[in-house]
């Protein structure tokens, strides 16, 4: 039986017209006619004025909270339910990650948690719609006003997610996206930052450039920045993916309702929950397990058996040396952590093999 990974780009002619054109252009590095188009195409998605194309994900949250001028001392609110890059992104930029527990209706930041730990040195918030999910960033935005803190979001694992109706990436001061491997666009390697506000964006993208700013001399920076500028044999490949976009969309939204018809009503299974005000993106398919981490690793290790990627849900931000010692505890990251598990999905994922999946998850 074939071997069924969890995430795989989808690579097309649209993509290798790209390279190529960038291979016969010469255009390697980050000065080439694809960073632009894909930054333009990418704000365009995004609904926003700006795009800035970076290294990775981590690159792009890094670079906000140095353009938003984190300083020693300043926390950071995060999610509890997230990558480890959120909190390392916070640390060299200089603040303190301070985690916070998450919604179990939304597996996002929770607003009354967020409340809760703002302290006289918050900063500001770094929201992630996780799974594909929204955070609730309609409450969050009025707890940043009321404070004085700025709003980020990471839309890293939900590209083109809404909420309300907006597109993510234009909901809050600004927002990082990655586009590694396994998310729903991507570029190998890579990221972006979006935001309606150009000071930001021009702030973000010399330092992405060694701190070389709009009305700067090319080798006289006026700013400390870093070489974290988008390539342009990886924009080339960004822009294959854009063009196919809505087909790559479309193709995982089939494969993400075969399995909740397949899993919504098997015993002992929770599917990720959904809000009423969102459309989540189709990342991965995530379940979590009544009976917690028992049957969810029995689950796993009958997967593995069959040639099937799956993957825990990411452990509590909280318990890893990068975080602050928490002042509470997280229990629905706890939880979630324990219990969860996401399964394979991507473009050219075979309906039959995800269906083993499902008998798998169902009958295990
Ligand atoms: C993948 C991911 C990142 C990091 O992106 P890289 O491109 O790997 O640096 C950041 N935040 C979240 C929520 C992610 O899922």
């Amino acid at each position: 039986m074939s071997r069924v990974p969890l995430a795989r780009p989808s690579i097309a002619d649209r993509e290798r017209h790209y390279v190529q054109e960038a291979l016969d252009g010469s255009w390697l590095s980050g000065h080439g006619p694809h960073v632009e188009r894909f930054e333009w195409a990418w704000a365009a998605r995004c609904g926003t004025l700006h795009a800035v194309a970076v290294a990775s994900g981590t690159a792009a949250l890094h670079l906000l909270l140095l353009a938003l001028e984190v300083c020693p001392g300043d926390e950071v609110i995060v999610p509890a339910l997230t990558y480890v890059a959120v909190a390392n992104a916070v640390r060299h930029a200089g603040g303190t990650p301070v985690v916070v527990d998450v919604d179990p209706t939304t597996w996002c930041l929770s607003p009354d948690g967020a409340r809760a730990a703002i302290t006289p040195r918050t900063v500001g918030i770094l929201a992630v719609h996780a799974y594909g999910h929204p955070a609730d960033i309609g409450a969050l935005a009025g707890i940043a006003a009321r404070h004085r803190l700025w709003l980020l979001e990471d839309g890293a694992e939900a590209h083109l997610a809404t909420y309300h109706g907006v597109v993510v990436g234009g909901l809050a001061d600004a927002a990082g996206f990655s586009f590694f491997g396994n998310k729903i666009v991507s570029t190998g390697e890579g990221g972006a930052v979006t935001t309606n506000d150009p000071a930001l964006a021009g702030r973000v993208r010399a330092l992405s450039r060694q701190g070389v700013a709009g009305g700067d001399e090319r080798y006289r920076p006026s700013l400390t920045g870093l070489g974290l500028r988008m390539g342009n044999l990886a924009a080339a490949v960004g822009c294959g993916q854009l063009d196919r976009l809505d087909d790559l969309l479309d193709r995982r939204r089939v494969l993400w309702r075969r399995y909740e018809g397949g899993l919504r009503d098997a015993t002992g299974v929770e599917l990720q929950p959904v809000s009423g005000c969102v459309t989540v993106a189709p990342w991965l398919f995530s379940v979590t397990f009544d009976d917690g981490r028992a049957r969810r690793d029995a689950v796993r290790r009958q997967l593995a058996d069959d040639g099937i990627e799956s993957r825990p849900l990411f452990p509590n931000l909280a318990c890893l040396p990068v975080a602050a010692p928490p002042r509470d505890g997280c229990p629905e990251a706890d939880r979630l952590a324990a219990s969860g598990l996401s399964l394979p999905l991507h473009p050219d994922l075979p309906g039959e093999d995800l269906d083993r999946v499902v008998d798998v998850v169902r009958f295990a």
